[in-house]
């Protein structure tokens, strides 16, 4: 197959940070996403529907092309989050145009502007209440933040000691495990209650840990969760791919410049919304199972989310094109996803 036809994609996990950045980083995701979730860890992060409601302006007026575009807005779950700033969020789309779907939970210190993210989950059990008679979604960063616990089983963990309790204690919250990056946390979804599911990112797709030292240390390919075994990313592709209704997009893409990534303490966060699609066509094409493609990148996320899918369509060519080795993000640059090298699909023109 040198060409596919989807249903116009949506990404359920992007990072878009703020300021001029926004002019950079927002125009590869609306020229490819008809919906993108956006992550809600600025600084100070989106605690409100108010902040959640200027930074959606914010981004849209970068992107004033594209009408159909439509950014979906997370709020940040801190252990003060009450229940009446739940509801407000849940009335957000109706009342201010600025449709939220759910909170974030960072762990404390688990990844990138996550320190003003949650110690100790009971204490937000009344917001979770709330957005469970809300129909809001709960979107998990999910790894545990603890010394003695090995930094690449911090998702296990995660999963056994936080994640299930949690599922059975809101039996009719929507929960999604943000970028799922082992066989225990798909193993999980796939067996948890209804409303349960999981985002998986294109890197975690493609890469596995050993691209952290090919040939010396690699900070472009440095994200949290980090990368994980062999066997993981063969479990995530495997569940990508298998057609099931409880794995969905989500890059994940977070812009990060140069300097701070090349660095003695360098910032976890892969850039990849220049390639947001292109990319999973080459691992659904890599496991034969491009005609499940639409299911994972289209259909399966509105469909848990309870919205429609997107009416445009969007053709993908097998056609190679050569990665930039550096690209703007505002005075300074980005290193994109493959930079220099090639990426094997290509998004026809609309
Ligand atoms: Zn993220």
């Amino acid at each position: 197959m040198n060409e596919i036809t989807l249903i116009r994609p949506d990404d359920w996990h992007v990072h878009f940070r703020d300021g001029p950045v926004l002019a950079d980083v927002v125009p590869a995701s609306a020229a490819r996403f008809g919906r993108v979730v956006v992550m809600p860890n600025l600084v100070p992060p989106v605690t409100t529907a108010a902040a959640a409601q200027a930074y959606r302006r914010r981004i849209l007026s970068t992107v004033p092309g594209h009408p159909s575009f439509n950014p979906l807005m997370t709020l940040y779950l801190t252990e003060s989050t009450r229940p009446a700033e739940v509801r407000k969020a849940a009335r957000c789309g109706a009342d201010f145009d600025c449709p939220v779907i759910g909170f974030k939970f960072y762990p404390a210190g688990a990844t990138t502007h996550s320190d003003q993210g949650v110690n100790d989950i009971a204490r937000c059990y009344a917001a979770l209440e709330a957005m469970q008679e809300e129909g809001l979604a709960l979107l998990i960063h999910g790894e545990v933040v603890l010394e003695e616990v090995d930094i690449f089983d911090r998702e296990r963990i995660f999963v056994e000691r936080v994640l299930a309790p949690l599922v059975e204690r809101f039996p009719a919250l929507k929960v999604v495990l943000e970028h799922v990056t082992t066989a225990d946390g798909v193993d999980f979804v796939r067996r948890a209650r209804k409303g349960v599911a999981a985002t998986i990112t294109a890197h975690h797709l493609l890469l596995n840990r050993n691209a952290l030292f090919e040939g010396g240390l690699r900070p472009h390919h440095y994200c949290l969760p980090v990368l994980k075994r062999e066997r993981h990313r063969l479990a995530l592709v495997e569940a990508a791919s298998s057609g099931s209704e409880r794995f969905f997009l989500g890059t994940d893409s977070a812009p990060h410049p140069k300097h701070a990534k090349e660095s003695a303490c360098g910032c976890a966060g892969i850039y990849t919304a220049h390639a947001g699609i292109e990319l999973y066509a080459e691992v659904f094409e890599g496991a034969g199972a491009l005609d499940h493609l639409e299911a994972f990148a289209s259909r399966n996320g509105p469909d848990f989310y309870g919205l429609p899918v997107n009416e445009e369509s969007m053709v993908l060519h097998k056609k190679a094109w050569s990665v930039p080795r550096t690209m703007p993000i505002g005075e300074e640059d980005l290193i994109p996803f493959r930079a220099g090298s090639e990426v094997a699909w290509q998004v026809a023109p609309r």
